[in-house]
């Protein structure tokens, strides 16, 4: 057994009460490593090094330059301890290890090297006044940043937090999910390594509700939360953050649609969408849950989109052929089979797929189900996807716009003007055009009603992890 304790002011610490929790990991369905379940008492110990840090510490007084130096050295070190913490979150929730060594790890450190290298190019304003005066803009460091993340990214939503916050000067409380708690541990310890001062990272595990994530939304000395997980789980932590009026930023769950036009590409179509259901299992808020193709091709599709699912390899998530491990765990394995029982009750058929050995689900196909049942509304998380068909583009714009989830869409045809005017019409926060999950760290990233509340994403992170401040200067000597 492993054991992970929660960085507090640069030391690595057990909770105040000495509890601890087990991490489970879902191939094995065994525990594998003891865990610090932090209390209210421990987040409040780490608030008060990251309150420290801020307002007597170096950081926020650095130069962008000297930050950014330190925050590349971090990435240099995320890329060197690249395959223990790729095993680490493997570990912690079954995600193949082909993922998290080939896209979660090389993207944590890019998120480092990115806001570091964006927040040194940033300008800002300057608004010059005829009458003598002068008016500039400031971006002040928030503060302290509360960053509370899911299981399904690990480090790269952890990551995703983290860097930007620290890159404009905050301090940093860090809680991730329960589930995957190994890699924070890690990430804390190497910034240390890398000259980020004690007190500015500072990771505490536990859970959310009356637990160490309860405890950071409802802190008076937290300056900024920044939240990704459930929609059900971001109106909690929105109450909790209206009674400070602390800023919130709010990344939740999807139900993706995903439109196939006759006129498409189909290798071209079935091979993005193939990806855009089944990577990570499905336990992607972005996965093309909902896919409506154009009646003319339908069948064609589902024939050889169910051929794609069921030729994906299931198994051991630590052997690098492995496309589909285990679910992050029993309760998930419980909820997303609970959604195939579903599917059946309310009429719909499960052409492949279903419940494979231990916690593995099989690429499922739903089909016959209607645009109000349930599977096709509610974020089932897993590898299900519910294929429908449609006649008109207007009758896949309204369907794609008809659930409560708004993250993102994606669309497959040939017609240039189609795709532009497909893409206006739909009410997300992403639309990809012939293709899935490509992204470019300067472009806004967020969701529209229940997906998300506010963006991230190169200056948008900046507007939501400082505070623009305007300076208005007396230039005239009389
Ligand atoms: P979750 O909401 O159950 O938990 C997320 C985090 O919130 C965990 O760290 C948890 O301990 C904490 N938490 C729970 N209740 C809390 C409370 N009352 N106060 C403070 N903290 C609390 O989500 P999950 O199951 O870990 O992640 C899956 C969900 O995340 C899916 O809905 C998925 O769509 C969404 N997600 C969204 C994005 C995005 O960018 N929009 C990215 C990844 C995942």
């Amino acid at each position: 057994m492993e054991s992970f304790g929660h960085i507090i002011d640069g030391q690595e610490v057990p909770s105040v009460d000495g509890a601890a929790f087990q991490s489970i990991d879902p191939w094995e369905r065994k525990p594998w490593a003891t865990v610090a379940l932090g209390s209210a008492a421990d987040a409040d110990r780490a608030i008060a090094a990251a309150r420290t840090a801020f307002d007597t510490g170096p950081w926020p007084r650095m130069s962008y330059a000297e930050r950014a130096g330190i925050l590349h050295r971090l990435a240099d070190l995320i890329e060197a301890d690249g395959e223990s913490l790729a095993l680490m979150d493997t570990t912690d929730m079954g995600k193949p290890i082909a993922e998290t060594r080939g896209h979660d790890i090389p993207r944590s450190a890019q998120n480092f090297r990115f806001f570091a290298d964006y927040s040194t190019v940033t300008a800002a304003e300057k608004f010059p006044m005829a009458s003598g005066f002068h008016a500039y803009t400031e971006y002040d460091p928030a503060g302290v940043v509360a960053a509370i993340a899911p299981w399904n990214f690990p480090l790269m939503m952890e990551t995703w937090k983290v860097a930007p916050a620290l890159a404009w000067g905050n301090t940093v409380v860090l809680k991730p999910a329960e589930q995957t708690p190994a890699s924070a541990t890690r990430l804390a310890l190497l910034a240390l390594e890398a000259g980020v001062p004690p007190g500015v990272l500072n990771v505490v595990h536990g859970y959310g509700p009356g637990s160490a994530g309860q405890a950071l939304t409802e802190s008076s000395s937290v300056d900024r939360i920044t939240f990704t997980g459930e929609s059900g789980t971001g109106r909690a932590i929105s109450a909790a953050a209206a009674r400070n009026l602390t800023p919130l930023s709010l990344e939740m769950g999807g139900k993706g649609a995903n439109i196939v036009f006759a006129d498409a590409d189909l290798d071209q179509a079935v091979s993005w969408s193939i990806k855009a259901i089944y990577t990570n299992n499905g336990q992607v808020c972005l996965a093309g849950s909902r896919l409506y193709v154009q009646r003319d091709i339908y069948q064609e599709f589902i024939d050889r989109f169910r051929a794609a699912a069921e030729a994906l390899v299931i198994g051991d998530p630590k052997d690098d052929a492995t496309q589909i491990g285990p679910l992050a765990s029993e309760e998930h394995f419980d909820k997303v089979t609970g959604y195939l029982d579903l599917a059946v009750r309310e009429g719909a058929r499960i052409l492949t797929g279903g419940r494979g050995s231990g916690w593995t689900v099989r690429p499922t196909v739903i089909v016959g189900a209607g645009q109000r049942d349930r599977v096709t509304q509610e974020e089932i998380f897993g590898p299900a996807v519910v294929i429908l068909p449609f006649d008109q583009e207007n009758d896949a714009v309204r369907a794609a716009n008809d659930t409560p989830y708004g993250l993102n869409a994606m669309l497959f045809t040939t017609d240039l003007s189609r795709a532009h005017r497909v893409s206006r019409a739909l009410r997300v926060g992403t639309v990809w055009a012939n293709c899935f999950f490509v992204r470019d760290l300067r472009a806004p990233f967020g969701g529209v009603k229940n997906s998300g509340v506010g963006r991230e994403g190169g200056n948008y992170s900046r507007e939501f992890f400082t505070e623009p401040k305007a300076v208005v200067m007396n230039i005239d000597p009389a």
